[in-house]
């Protein structure tokens, strides 16, 4: 008996190829068949005439290490998206393995009451005992061993602490982590040298574990920062993902062009691609350097003044007859959003066949930037369905298929025979983002319901049973 069948649907099935009329049937959590199932008899039908069905988004770009371990209460900011897999642990920053109470900025974006993970099987051991809403795979931090292993972290790390880094990684990538992730333009990195990043980063060769990298630079050196991680992905020859790629400050404004064609020349001789969010803001911890090339800052949330959390940084500024740079300083620890980027970039960015669709949401900020709860539906509705930046399928392949295939996550983000029952179905003529810089927690229109594991997580904006995530375990 089939468990599942969700029928008269409008099958997009991740590839990438066109849209076919199709039931998919789910037995035991899989994929079990596909075609006109209207006959067999089912303990469950779906009907999905007049909608989308399509693979669950991958979110390849989170900081929901924390999120994962948390009741959310209401609806959740990525099932309601009809994101069902998430990858943790970008940017440098993963919540493992690390025991702290008090985190340095970038790490307590994850908030500073979590860390008392020791070992990154631990890690993995409570997100199973947790029972997540999502799936998830996990990236270890080079800033996280940095903070746990290196005793001055203005300096590029000894011999030995980068032994005892590798080590980690080591033991991390037993345990089941995807690979490690780079924050070189955060304080706890800033001073590692590029052949630091590779000596911590031997394990990943033999276990064929994967490096994401938030550049050291994405204004003016930006080249040169390209460079330098395109090189540690050469040296390690492994897979290598370059994190929310961009271009930050008017001066650099139009240069994705020629950062797009140094990622081409690249890919003729390694592995290579890079993920982005729909937005032409970005957020991250409150640095004075940033602010400068800025043209608006919100200030996301603030520890000395959580008054300010929600504001414009160069009015509150004004009020206070200080400069924004030095307001900056007085509100930290905080995190912003900044308008930097132009859209022209952002388009092209997105549209390059390369490019992947991750958030980058911060899922603990007072005022969060509205990508937490919008990218994956701004990416149907306003760039695929009203700019016609690219087709419906083009849209989902770049949220599904293309991002399992890049990650190496087995069995997801293609709707065939054999795989896991990650689905979502939904309206392609209402699908919407409707989270905004000043209302940043609104859910989206237009998803109809989420199945995790093909048990039904999140209906008509309505979690339902949301304990069906797997720990996703690199395969050995
Ligand atoms: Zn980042």
């Amino acid at each position: 008996m089939i468990d599942l069948i969700i029928e008269n649907g409008t099958l997009i099935d991740g590839t990438g190829a066109p849209r076919r009329i199709c039931d998919v049937g789910v037995v035991n959590g899989r994929i079990a068949m596909l075609g006109d199932l209207g006959g067999l008899p089912a303990h469950q039908r779906f009907n999905a005439s007049a909608r989308i069905v399509a693979p669950g988004f991958i979110d390849v770009h989170t900081h929901d290490d924390r999120l994962l371990l948390n009741r959310v209460e209401g609806p959740h900011p990525k099932l309601s998206q009809g994101v069902t897999t998430v990858v943790t642990g970008n940017c440098g920053i993963s919540l493992a393995p690390l025991v702290t109470a008090r985190p340095p900025s970038p790490l307590d974006l994850l908030g500073d009451d979590a860390w008392h993970f020791a070992r990154f099987a631990d890690y993995l051991d409570a997100l199973d005992a947790s029972r997540p809403a999502l799936n998830a795979a996990c990236l270890v931090g080079h800033s996280t061993l940095r903070v746990r292993h290196v005793a001055n972290l203005e300096r590029p790390a000894t011999s030995d602490e980068t032994s005892r880094m590798a080590h980690d990684l080591d033991d991390a990538l037993t345990a089941g982590a995807l690979g490690l992730s780079t924050g070189l333009y955060y304080p706890p990195a800033r001073a590692a040298s590029t052949r630091e990043v590779i000596e911590v980063g031997r394990p990943l060769s033999a276990a064929r574990g994967i490096v994401t990298m938030h550049l050291r630079d994405e204004a003016d050196a930006i080249d040169e920062a390209l460079r330098e991680a395109l090189q540690i992905g050469r040296e390690l020859a492994i897979d290598t993902i370059v994190s929310h790629h961009k271009l930050v400050g008017r001066s650099n404004h139009g240069r994705s062009a020629a950062t797009l064609a140094m990622f081409e020349d690249a890919a003729q001789h390694q592995s290579v691609c890079f993920d982005c969010y729909p937005y032409n803001a970005s957020s991250t911890m409150l640095l004075p350097a940033r602010v400068k090339q800025s043209d608006e800052v919100l200030v996301t949330w603030s520890k000395a003044d959580p008054s300010a959390a929600g504001h414009s940084l160069f009015r509150l500024a004004e009020e206070r007859d200080v400069s924004p740079e030095v307001l900056a300083r007085r509100l930290a620890p905080a995190g912003a959003v900044y308008f930097a980027m132009s859209e022209e970039d952002v388009g092209r960015i997105l549209a390059h066949p390369m490019s992947m669709v991750g958030s980058d949401g911060l899922a603990h900020d007072v005022q969060p930037h509205p990508r937490l709860w919008g990218t994956f539906p701004r990416v149907l509705g306003h760039y695929a369905r009203e700019r016609q930046l690219f087709s419906l399928e083009t849209a989902v392949h770049k949220m599904t298929g293309l991002s399992a295939r890049r990650f190496g996550l087995h069995k997801r983000g293609v709707i065939t025979p054999g795989h896991c029952a990650d689905i979502v179905v939904f309206d392609e003529h209402h699908i919407a983002d409707r989270a905004t810089f000043t209302h940043p927690t609104l859910a989206c229109a237009g998803i109809d319901a989420v199945f995790v594991n093909g048990r039904l997580a999140y209906r008509d904006g309505e979690p339902h049973d949301v304990h069906a995530g797997q720990v996703i375990r690199r395969a050995h």
